[in-house]
């Protein structure tokens, strides 16, 4: 299947192409020519297949004419040794934990397919790869995780100085290896155009094979799709219509939703849950998109001003904002209701729910408002309330296990390179031969 540009649908790339790439050339996103529809006959047989089995009966889809079926099973198994529960919390709404994988956020689905992919792609190659990656926290780690110690590929991960938990920058920076940790002297955004600049830089691009781990890389949005899918088919199927609640930064979790829901998947409707960073819901307020500099909240990994993947959004959902509306309710929650959820959740059900998670649980009850009970409800808890301590109170953090993988990364130590938002700095950087490059 051939993928196209956002910015110009004739521009067209093999998913070959377009993974090693990351970014159209013309700066725009990837998106699928047709979006396949999952047949109906397997819909009805979710229930009892694998996570593994539904990733690669929506995966295959996509990638058949050019992954062989017992590689893309491989790479799915490989992948997602994992498991990915769905929580009942009451009969109306379940949580589904997406945070099993080594780094402990929803990150690990689409990072570890990538990796795997990219590696498979360029298995028979000299030529190294650097992947680019811009983290507001759970990404980097994710990706560096998924790439640690393979040949031919070398990991460069922007992160905003000071914005990221404690937690989140000792997995960043601990890892060594072929991984690079360059702390950024700003903003999540500033990152993310760090990024978007090089991979269109020519000069740059003749010297260096790039490529990026962002969302915005189709080979990582894809595989995000997987998990509607089992957790539709997971759920207690009371005949009422499924609603998802989203806690969406970037909007990649969200986008691959509509994927999912383009493709035959029965959702009634996303809720895209906010943080204080809203330019999401203020669109579908107004109709009218503007990016803004991001604010810093306890849902950090969704501060962002500018999501990179609204124009897939916007085109999946016929390119205006009432149709992004049919699909969308949108709903900014504040810390203070952040805080105030994590306690109710914790009293009423025992249940920690991260802040992200939170935010994903405050905008749903905003959404069902007098309408409870209408409709069976899935929120994706996007993290381990374990990588959030410092923002629980303490008797609710005393309810927390703390994972031994997170545990070992505290322990290690921080190495990390410091730039500034100056492109020239990171073209440099990009630029420089490292130690240990093959040349
Ligand atoms: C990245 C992230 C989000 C936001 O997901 P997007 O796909 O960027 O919208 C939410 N929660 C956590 C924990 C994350 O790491």
């Amino acid at each position: 299947m051939n993928f196209y540009s956002t910015q110009n649908p004739s521009c067209r790339a093999s998913f070959a192409a377009a993974a090693l790439r990351g970014l159209a050339q013309d700066g725009g996103l990837f998106l699928p020519e047709t979006i396949p529809a999952f047949p109906v006959e397997e819909m009805q047989g979710l229930r009892d297949m694998s996570f593994p089995e539904i990733a690669f009966r929506v995966a295959r889809l996509y990638l058949a004419d050019e992954i062989p079926g017992a590689d893309l099973r491989d790479i799915i198994d490989r992948a997602f040794p994992f498991p990915v529960p769905l929580r009942t919390l009451d009969e109306d709404t379940s949580v589904l934990e997406l945070f099993h994988g080594p780094t402990y956020a929803f990150k690990d689905f689409g990072a570890r397919f990538m990796a795997r992919v990219l590696a498979y792609l360029t298995r028979n190659e000299d030529t190294e790869t650097t992947v680019l990656v811009a983290t507001s926290g759970d990404t980097g780690s994710a990706v560096a995780h998924g790439f640690h110690d393979v040949d031919g590929i070398r990991v460069a991960l922007l992160y905003p100085s000071g914005r990221v938990s404690r937690m989140q920058e000792m997995q960043l920076t601990t890892l060594g290896g072929n991984i690079t940790a360059l702390e950024v002297g700003g903003t999540f955004d500033d990152c993310q155009n760090l990024v978007k600049r090089a991979l269109v830089d020519r000069e740059v691009l003749a010297r260096k094979r790039l490529s990026s781990a962002n969302s915005i890389n189709i080979a990582r949005l894809l595989p995000q799709a997987f998990y509607y899918f089992h957790a539709y088919g997971k759920r207690s199927g009371t005949g009422r219509r499924v609603v998802f609640s989203v806690p969406s930064g970037n909007l990649g979790n969200l986008t691959a939703g509509l994927i999912a829901q383009r493709m035959g998947l029965p959702v009634h409707r996303f809720v895209a849950a906010s943080n204080a960073n809203r330019p999401l819901p203020d669109y579908l307020d107004t109709g009218e998109f503007r990016p803004r500099e991001s604010v810093p909240t306890l849902s950090s990994a969704m501060d962002v001003g500018n999501p990179g993947n609204f124009a897939r959004l916007q085109r999946l959902c016929g390119g205006d904002a009432d149709g992004v509306r049919q699909a969308i309710y949108g709903a900014s929650v504040s810390d203070e209701e952040t805080r105030k959820t994590i306690r109710e959740v914790f009293a009423a059900h025992g249940y920690v729910l991260d802040p992200h998670g939170a935010v994903g649980y405050g905008a749903l009850r905003r959404f069902l408002g007098v309408s409870r009970g209408r409709y069976e409800s899935i929120i994706l808890e996007t993290a381990h309330p374990a990588k959030f301590l410092d923002v629980l109170e303490t008797d609710i953090a005393d309810a927390v296990r703390m994972p031994d993988g997170l545990r070992k990364a505290l322990q290690g130590r921080k190495v990390s390179v410091p730039i500034s938002t100056r492109y020239e700095e990171f073209r440099s950087f990009l630029l420089e031969s490292h130690p240990g490059d093959n040349v």
